[in-house]
């Protein structure tokens, strides 16, 4: 594709080689990711960073992705504060706002909602999650971190093995996943969830055709034992029509230590697009994993920064200056090993 000047709405607008391009300019920015250089490239430019949802992960790190190759963030969060609490429409809003801006990421609770405002914007949107649809970018930055936690140990994301728990229902993440998988070749995924939570049908069939081997499971011990990674999500309680039936769900599957030791092949990746849900009723992923040195969550979005900056340098255009706007940290950058 031709990422200057585009959308990124969707993983289905990406070939293979779009999303090995995007992973090559990531490799290329991960120096200024981690304060080793620092550039200037986009000085001048305005990121909008529109979250009409919770988010912290995605706006931060779109945020300051954008601050690190030099360009400036203005930020609007949650309905109330914004126009669209007294009637306005996202096309009005979306040409009100391309005007100030040279990029949107946007993140918004309907599906489809931030395509309809992308149509009527001046400059290009990023979704950053739309109600249930799609998260493209967290789905690149979890592909790229598979694909570097498995490089030096003889697997790669062709032939990859991976088991997805909890709600893959509601859950973007695990959606815009597995379309991009579906550009790779001979996948083998195992989808956990309790029968009301699973995979969107249409999802499981684009794998299949993809010529990916899918397995359906509602028991979490068995579908983890021969895997490369097992990547948890959390149950998305704000799409439920009521606590109560969320609650049905929480904490269904839980993977701990000693759960892992037992079933998983050493070594197993253990992934999730965060936030994990830490309270006793959830433990989707236990705390006492902190020390496993295959708990790839925080790698995951050290990662996300990386990537979100490849995404806007190929979408401004800047691949190529980079460099030329490059100059040395100053300051103090110690401990920021990942
Ligand atoms: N942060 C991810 C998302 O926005 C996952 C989650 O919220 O559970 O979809």
């Amino acid at each position: 594709m031709e990422f200057a000047g585009s959308h990124i709405l969707s993983v289905d607008q990406f070939e293979r080689g779009d999303v090995e391009r995007i992973f090559s300019v990531a490799d290329q920015l991960e120096p200024y990711a981690r304060r080793r250089r620092r550039t200037r490239v986009l000085e001048g430019a305005i990121l909008g960073a529109m979250f009409f949802e919770p988010s912290t992960r995605t706006r931060v790190s779109f945020g300051s992705a954008f601050n690190l190759l030099g360009g400036e963030v203005r930020e609007t969060t949650g309905f109330e504060q914004s126009a669209i609490a007294k009637g306005e429409s996202l096309y009005d809003t979306a040409r009100v706002l391309s005007g100030y801006s040279d990029v949107i990421a946007m993140r918004h609770p309907t599906a489809g909602s931030v395509a309809e405002f992308a149509a009527a914007s001046r400059v290009p949107v990023i979704n950053g999650g739309d109600g249930s649809n799609e998260h493209p970018s967290q789905a690149l930055l979890d592909l790229y971190t598979i694909g570097r936690e498995l490089a030096g140990r003889d697997r790669s994301i062709d032939q990859l093995r991976i088991a997805m728990v909890g709600d893959l229902r509601y859950g973007r993440t695990v959606h815009s996943l597995c379309k991009l998988l579906c550009l790779f070749d001979r996948v083998q995924v195992v989808l956990v969830s309790p029968g009301e939570l699973r995979m969107p049908e249409g999802i499981v069939d684009e794998l299949r055709a993809a010529g990916h081997e899918v397995l359906e499971s509602d028991a979490l011990e068995a579908s983890i034992a021969h895997v490369d990674i097992v990547y948890s999500t959390r149950i998305q309680e704000e799409r439920f029509q009521s606590q109560a039936e969320a609650d049905l769900y929480r904490g269904r599957f839980r993977l701990n230590q000693s759960i892992y030791t037992r079933h998983c092949e050493p070594n197993t990746v253990i992934m999730h697009p965060l936030p994990r849900d830490s309270r006793d009723s959830a433990r989707e992923l236990d705390d006492d994993l902190n020390d496993n040195p295959n708990l790839a969550i925080f790698r995951q979005t050290d990662n996300g920064l990386t990537v979100r900056m490849a995404l806007f340098a190929l979408i401004l255009d800047v691949v190529d200056q980079v460099e030329k706007h490059a100059t040395a940290v100053t300051w103090y950058v110690g401990g920021r090993t990942p």
